[in-house]
């Protein structure tokens, strides 16, 4: 079962990851970043916010491992991750998972690449933006689909 793309609050992630890009909700008033996503700027009031691309880095805020499953589409074991996204306001963060018992912690460095699962039942695309460990800076490691730069 794929996940839901086509919600009114965040189609617009969805269609965004698609084209390869992640992407907030952005005011086109005052300019903050509306996340969780809303109808209206909640600092100012402002309706039809876009989403906009941010950096595709950021470091991990918190992290635990599910050992437990709880859902056929997520074996265990796997790590939920909280990051901080770069170049954002304190607290716009986005959850994630890595495969596995990852070995992170606050401040691991960490890159979005995409996963696609094809197409939902209406032909949508579905393409998850997933995070993944940062490869090391001196090192020669790339990671798929490239590391913005
Ligand atoms: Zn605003």
């Amino acid at each position: 079962m794929l996940p839901t793309v086509v919600d009114r609050a965040s189609r617009g992630f969805f269609d965004e990851a698609a084209q390869g890009r992640l992407s907030l909700l952005t005011c086109t008033s005052c300019g903050k970043r509306i996340h969780l996503p809303r109808p209206r700027c909640v600092y100012c009031g402002a309706a039809d916010p876009v989403w906009k691309p941010v950096a595709r880095t950021g470091t991990i805020y918190a992290h635990t491992v599910v050992e437990h499953q709880v859902h056929p589409n997520f074996p265990v074991p796997y790590t939920v991750v909280v990051v901080d996204v770069d170049g954002e306001e304190a607290g716009v963060r986005l959850i994630g998972n890595l495969p596995g018992r990852a070995e992170v912690s606050a401040g691991t460095p960490v890159v979005c690449a995409f996963e696609d699962l094809g197409q939902d039942a209406q032909g949508n695309p579905v393409v998850l933006p997933v995070w993944r460990v940062a490869p090391q800076r001196a090192g020669t490691a790339a990671l798929d689909g490239g590391a913005a730069a």
